[in-house]
């Protein structure tokens, strides 16, 4: 996966979604590849720290060397200092006014579905399946699918149907996705801005750590098929976009940082030395205790095989939160 952020691609071997890949290239022909695109970057994007990376899911395949969600080590360490220093910050102003860390939250989301033209195909898909994403999330976060119960819901306030072909389909780190989200996002730091449409490079999704000062980068892009009823074979159940808004409230992937070190900075997800795909059986790649995390959403495998958050990740999320996001 290289030295992208955090990204999430979609596996290519089943004929639909070779398809849909097939599909997907011929889509990206003429526009920017995403490598060039990203390195091609406002200034603005490479001047600020690791944070301002989205972080992508990808699916096994030939693509994943553009996963844009994946962190170097000093990345890492970077936002995890960052993330102290919010916390100093948040601490000193709540001894002032007397402020309690919020237990409990619910997130505003605003949905924004990118299309070419009106047609399904043309990136139009039914209110229903939007609802259903929140359902979704709503579900995983609550625990609901066996994992940790997080402090999180969600609750759908807009959704925007946006047609313009020039943002169509999104592409990771290029300035028409810089002009789409100054354009369309909407609230404050506290609400989740979900972009839906085709995207670039076979990816399924990528997404922004939260960062101390509201950048109009910040949100989530999905595939738009990888929504629950989409056509994403493996990939529509929705968990691209569990995934997608772990990153959003400052989950790393499970095998950030391979067998050594930190990790993903969390205590109780195996360490991992590689992104699994499918769905394994016994995968177990480092020597530490504990198979890998294949069933957590924040690993790479299919949406039938993810199933979990653990309770320090939510812990984790609640935390960055109170930094970041709370108001
Ligand atoms: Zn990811």
């Amino acid at each position: 996966m290289g030295l992208r952020p955090n990204l999430l691609t979609r596996r290519t071997a089943g004929v639909a979604s070779t398809t849909l890949a097939l599909l997907l290239s011929t889509a990206a022909v003429g526009v920017v590849p995403a490598a060039s695109a990203f390195s091609a970057a406002p200034s603005g994007s490479c001047a600020e720290p690791a944070d301002s990376h989205s972080n992508a899911r990808v699916a096994k395949g030939g693509h994943a060397k553009l996963d844009p969600n994946e962190l170097t080590a000093k990345q890492v360490r970077d936002r995890e200092a960052d993330l102290a220093a919010a916390l100093r910050e948040r601490a000193n102003f709540r001894a002032g006014a007397a402020a309690t860390p919020l237990a409990t939250v619910t997130i505003p989301v605003v949905v924004h579905v990118i299309q070419r033209d009106s047609t399904r195909a043309g990136g139009n898909i039914p209110d229903s399946m939007v609802t259903q994403q929140i359902s979704v999330l709503n579900t995983a976060y609550s625990g609901g699918t066996g994992g940790a119960a997080t402090a999180f819901s969600f609750q759908l306030t807009k959704v925007h149907h946006v047609t313009n072909a020039a943002w169509y389909p999104i592409v990771e780190g290029s300035s028409a996705e810089r002009q789409m989200k100054s354009s369309l996002r909407e609230g404050g730091k506290n609400t989740l801005n979900l972009y839906l449409g085709e995207l670039s490079d076979d990816l399924l999704g990528w997404a922004t750590f939260p960062q101390r000062k509201l950048n109009s980068m910040d949100g989530v892009v999905a595939l738009s098929e990888s929504l629950p009823g989409g056509t994403a074979t493996n990939y529509n159940q929705g968990d691209t976009g569990t995934h997608e808004v772990g990153h959003w409230l400052n989950l790393y992937h499970t095998f950030q940082g391979g067998c050594s070190g930190s990790g993903d900075s969390v205590s109780d997800t195996p360490a991992e030395a590689s992104p699994a795909f499918e769905c394994p059986t016994g995968r177990d790649t480092c020597t530490a205790t504990g198979k890998d995390p294949i069933t957590n959403f924040m690993d790479y495998t299919y949406d039938s095989c993810m199933y979990q958050f653990t309770a320090g990740q939510a812990s984790r999320m609640l935390t960055a939160w109170n930094a970041y996001r709370a108001a």
